[in-house]
């Protein structure tokens, strides 16, 4: 028996995702949803969870982004290569796309955990010798090509993954899909479930949409009805064909269109919104629904600088599969925080240096702010009023930004240009980097090595947001709108601040962007401007606070645990 065999032998949960983020040299993701993948597969590792998961080996990755000299974006495919740290499984599973076969292999890659646990991860590909040239295409390239294109990735996935599993001989007792992009696989479920046509009343009933519920788990990330999959059933009988009759999939993924969530939502017994708030906002969009919420984390050990694995090793012996321990933070001198600190701050700046030739200044307090330059999280709100600006710190402040917009989001584009614009006008007066190509190796410095994390999205469009939890994980509090995961780890002046006003309970939001960017420079004027320079000790408090009350409970542990009890074993 092949030792993965070995992965048979249990029953397990099969996570579904369109994009994972194990590491950046296996450049399968995106953003914030691929990284929260990684880091729930690498909990479940630690805690030796009974877990498989699926995705795409998209071979071309996302794209690896440069700058131009005007500050434009520009993408190149970054190509990978499975077979170089992969093992390739040896069923392979057949899915019909446009009347044709498509044959899909999975490249099996393990996340073994320091615990013992080990989950195994099955990326998806179908670069087969036998697929006719263009289906060998279809997973290359994560969020890329048309509308079509992006069907036939989820026809693979969803469908493809469910069929590996077994064809392999996966026993999988729940189905988990993290998010829409893999609801398909309930329709592969449904023909499993299918009972005989002669043993209930009529054709409807022979689909047992109750037995594929008890199966399936959702959760859903997007908080705007236009952010969900739609596919026009003119295109879905084109491409997919008809795995269960035309009038089914409408009762379940909608009359118009194929919404992907929908499917989901009508066919998953627990669903869920990835915060607090989050799930609300969930829950008014879909008010038909039960929408709980578990909220986001991100994986401890991945995440810490080096500089924070010393210190928490030292003084808080297995943290790293144990994150609860944090909240013992103030055992931990406050000197020896700091220098940590100042370490993971002349790394970054190391790093500056060497990829743009710009020297930062190490005692100055710098500002961090990097994720997906989509138009909502207002990059360049700090730039409303460069004169205030230039007033309030003049001399005091450095920012360090970084983030890539989607290829075919040009006003995602225009936001950097002008946060690289304002730099330029800044010059002599705010030292400001923008650091290309964001990614997992470059947030691992960025995000500890800065003084603040700072995030103004436009509410409730924030789902959770992750990055400012690897902030705090490393003693960097946040300044950060009141939205996803911050409105239940802020304490005013006590882990970080806010900025704007307190949210609402409704879906609707005002965003007032002039008041927001007043409270932004009033903060930094009268509280962090002084308080960093002024009182060290009451900062480094801070900092520990952002360990011990953020960090001990904003992790993937905690939301593993979570996951179990409230979804996987209900
Ligand atoms: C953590 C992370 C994200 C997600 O950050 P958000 O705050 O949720 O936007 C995106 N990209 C990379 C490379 C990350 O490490």
């Amino acid at each position: 028996m092949s030792d993965w065999k070995l992965f048979t032998t249990e029953p397990k949960i099969a996570y579904f995702s369109m994009e994972i983020g194990l590491s950046n040299e296996i450049p399968t993701y995106s953003g914030g949803l691929g990284i929260l993948a990684g880091d729930t597969i690498k909990s479940a590792a630690d805690l030796k969870l009974p877990m498989v998961a699926v995705t795409l080996a998209s071979r071309k990755g996302y794209f690896r982004q440069r700058i131009s000299r005007d500050g434009w974006q520009q993408e190149n495919p970054i190509e990978w290569h499975p077979e170089q740290r992969m093992e390739l499984l040896p069923s392979k599973a057949l899915v019909t796309i446009e009347d044709r076969d498509v044959k899909v292999q999975a490249w099996l890659f393990r996340v073994k955990s320091p615990t013992g646990g080990e989950v195994p991860v099955l990326f998806l590909d179908t670069d087969i010798p036998g697929n006719v040239e263009q289906d060998r295409h279809i997973t290359d390239s994560l969020y890329g090509g048309d509308q079509a294109y992006r069907l036939k990735q989820e026809i693979v996935l969803g469908i493809g993954g469910a069929r590996i599993l077994d064809n392999l001989g996966f026993i999988i007792k729940k189905y988990h899909m993290n998010e829409g992009h893999s609801s398909l696989l309930t329709l592969e479920l449904l023909n499993r479930s299918r009972r005989p046509v002669e043993e209930t009343w009529d054709e409807r009933a022979s689909w047992d949409t109750t037995r594929v519920m008890e199966q399936c788990v959702f959760t859903t990330h997007t908080p705007v009805e236009a952010g969900h999959d739609r596919f026009s059933y003119e295109q879905v009988g084109r491409i997919l064909g008809e795995p269960v009759p035309l009038y089914l999939l409408k009762e379940l993924a909608g009359k118009d269109q194929l919404n992907t969530t929908l499917l989901a939502l009508n066919l998953s017994r627990y669903v869920n919104g990835v915060a607090k708030k989050h799930g609300q906002i969930s829950q008014a969009l879909f008010p038909g629904f039960e929408i709980h919420a578990i909220t986001n984390g991100i994986h401890p050990f991945t995440w810490a600088s080096p500089y924070f694995v010393n210190l928490f090793n030292k003084y808080l012996p297995s943290w790293a599969n144990e994150p609860e321990l944090l909240v013992r933070v103030d055992n931990i001198p406050d000197e020896e925080i700091w220098d940590a600190h100042c370490g993971a701050k002349a790394y970054l700046f190391q790093y500056i240096e060497e990829v743009s030739g710009e020297k930062m200044d190490l005692d100055t307090l710098t500002l961090g702010f990097a994720r997906r330059s989509a138009t909502y999280k207002r990059g360049d709100l700090i730039f409303r009023n460069l004169d205030r600006l230039i007033e309030i710190a003049g001399g005091k402040l450095q920012l360090v930004f970084g983030g890539k917009a989607h290829p075919k989001d040009d006003p995602g584009k225009k936001l950097i240009q002008r946060i690289i614009q304002n730099s330029c006008n800044l010059k002599g007066k705010i030292k400001i980097v923008y650091l290309e190509n964001y990614n997992m190796d470059v947030a691992y410095r960025m995000i500890p090595g800065v003084d603040v994390w700072l995030n103004n999205p436009m509410r409730p469009l924030e789902a959770s947001g992750t990055s400012g939890m690897k902030a705090a994980l490393n003693g960097v509090p946040n300044f950060s709108v009141l939205d996803g995961w911050w409105i239940e780890g802020h304490i005013e002046g006590v882990t970080g601040w806010s900025i704007g006003p307190p949210p609402t309970e409704t879906s609707v939001e005002p965003n007032n962007a002039e008041e927001d960017v007043l409270d932004l420079y009033h903060k930094l004027e009268k509280i962090i401007i002084p308080l960093y320079y002024e009182n060290r000790p009451a900062w480094i408090k801070i900092m520990k606070n952002a360990i011990g009350k953020n960090a001990y409970y904003f992790n993937t542990h905690v939301m593993m645990r979570r996951y179990v009890t409230e979804a996987y074993i209900r």
